[in-house]
């Protein structure tokens, strides 16, 4: 199976071909982060037009690294959501064109279910499998009793972690996005700034961290009131603790909860050092769970991911009809805390 696919729902036009779900013929991404940088974050507009530009090169690109013809592809995939419903779409349209003009069938993509199946890239997945999502707009625990079902046991309340890191850096006066700047300044500094867990104590498997913002603020507002300007180091390390002792904490629980044979860390935070380091360590705790976490070239948005999510989906025979729109809002069910739920 040679599946082409399509990335488009934030700030990264990409486009890449993958062969059995697990093997990179082509992968082409182009960032949009420089024309969004002067405003601190993604301007959709902005985006959109972005992504009409570079997506027919990327697709030219795609079949010429890999050197394929669109004889060769078995099916197209693509994310239709959760993201900008402009971005979505400029993916969405250039996914059905091809597959209708080249006869192919058509996979939806949830973004988040390529996020975490790009863990293929690493070994195939044995199941049941829990994942720890974490990104700029998600930070949940899914958990998939089996291939191709997904199923939310944990969820933020507020802020996305990677959100949160994007916030923090820029009352920090950083470049967005700000998070792998924040890693390395952590790595630099003494964690000595008091900063708050929230809901790390709770039984449930829910986040919080919109107020871990607020307190930076007080924080900084408080120094400067006195003239002892915080060491910015200190203070990312300080920022990171905090975030890293909540994301371990739940992951723990989460474990303990849900017993798996593979533990999945996914979305761009995978990339953090830091996270990565702490779950390597907890994970000795779970001899049986086997660690595989995204490499961090492949964590962040790209298709590569879309086309390992989209093998799967094949496979389990998710077709689209001509009429497959961008879903903006689209989140994987969540499973309540209160449900029955019956762990295999
Ligand atoms: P979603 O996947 O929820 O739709 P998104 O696609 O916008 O959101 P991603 O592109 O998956 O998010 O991840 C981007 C986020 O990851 C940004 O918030 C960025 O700051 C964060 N990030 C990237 N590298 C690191 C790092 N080393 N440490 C912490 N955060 C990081
Ligand atoms: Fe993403
Ligand atoms: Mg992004």
């Amino acid at each position: 199976r040679i599946i082409l696919a399509f990335e488009s729902s934030a700030d990264e036009t990409s486009v890449a071909i993958v062969q059995n779900g697990r093997k990179i013929l082509s992968l082409e991404i182009a960032t949009q982060i420089k024309s969004h940088q002067r405003f601190g974050g993604i301007v959709p507009e902005v985006a959109s037009r972005h992504h009409i530009e570079q997506i027919t090169v990327l697709v030219d690109a795609a079949l010429t690294d890999a050197n394929l013809t669109y004889d060769d592809l078995t099916a197209v995939a693509v994310t239709y959501g959760p993201g900008l419903v402009g971005a979505l779409l400029v993916g969405v349209t250039a996914a059905k064109t091809i597959a209708w003009a080249h006869r192919l069938p058509l996979v939806p993509v949830i973004h988040m279910e390529g996020h975490i199946s790009a863990a293929q890239f690493v070994e195939p997945i044995a199941y049941p499998a829990l994942a720890l999502m974490v990104s700029g707009g998600h930070t949940e625990f899914v958990y998939m009793p089996d291939e191709y079902q997904y199923q939310v046991v944990g969820d933020t309340r507020d802020d996305a972690v990677g959100e949160s890191y994007d916030k923090v850096g820029r009352t920090m006066g950083l470049n967005y996005p700000a998070g792998k700047t924040l890693d390395e300044m952590a790595h630099r500094g003494h964690a000595r700034y008091d900063l708050p867990r929230a809901l790390m104590h709770d039984d449930r498997l829910d986040f919080s961290f919109s107020g871990l913002k607020s307190a930076v603020i007080n924080l900084k507002h408080n120094a400067e009131q006195r003239d002892e300007p915080l060491n910015a180091d200190d203070l990312a390390a300080s920022f990171q603790a905090a975030v890293l002792d909540v994301l371990l904490t739940k992951t723990q629980q989460a474990l303990q909860q849900y017993p798996a044979k593979t533990f999945i860390l996914a979305g761009g935070v995978a990339a953090n050092q830091g996270l990565r380091e702490g779950l390597t360590q907890l994970l000795q705790d779970f001899p049986t769970t086997n660690f595989v976490p995204v490499p961090r070239e492949l964590a962040g948005d790209n298709a590569a991911m879309v086309g390992a999510a989209g093998d799967i989906a094949y496979r389990h025979g998710k077709r689209s009809e001509w009429d497959l729109n961008a879903r903006p809002g689209e989140e994987f069910e969540y499973l309540d805390a209160e449900m029955e739920f019956k762990v295999p």
